[in-house]
């Protein structure tokens, strides 16, 4: 399969992309061609204007068809193996620059479902579905989730 624009800051290569589960790659690629629209409206809606604000965002994780989710130990039902999911990230993410990019994703009037700050094993990413205008605020933490609110005056 031959790479492709996607949207304006990243390929269809990079949204369907493992890089814990690499042999599992190639058939997350062709299981995500059902679901090119929604990756793409997914990438051009939320991704692609937080990258012109922080540049091209590190994606960690985005389309994951049944076969890798399983992998992965994710939900049966996540919004990842829908192309309505994305876990993006930047060097030395503080909770500072998470809730500023959750600040701005409200100020643009940007809809989402979830916005999850995920913290594990040392690493931290934020977790984006779309699907909904929930517009729901969380942190995970310690396998734990709370809710957050943020108030824009
Ligand atoms: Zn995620």
């Amino acid at each position: 399969m031959k790479d492709f624009q996607i949207s304006k800051f990243y390929t269809y290569f990079d949204l369907t992309n493992s890089q814990n589960h690499p042999d599992l790659v190639d058939q997350n690629r062709v299981e995500g061609i059902a679901f090119i629209p929604q990756i793409q409206e997914t990438a051009q809606r939320i991704l692609d204007p937080l990258c012109e604000i922080y540049g091209k965002l590190t994606v960690t994780s985005f389309f994951r068809g049944e076969t890798l989710n399983k992998r992965v130990g994710g939900h049966p039902r996540s919004r990842h193996t829908m192309g309505l999911a994305g876990d993006i990230t930047r060097r030395n993410l503080s909770d500072f620059q998470a809730t500023r990019i959750a600040i701005v994703l409200l100020k643009l009037g940007i809809k989402f479902h979830k916005f999850i700050l995920e913290k594990h094993d040392h690493k931290t990413w934020i977790h984006i579905s779309t699907g909904t205008n929930l517009k729901r605020l969380l942190l995970y933490s310690g396998g734990v989730y709370v809710r957050k609110e943020i108030k824009i005056f």
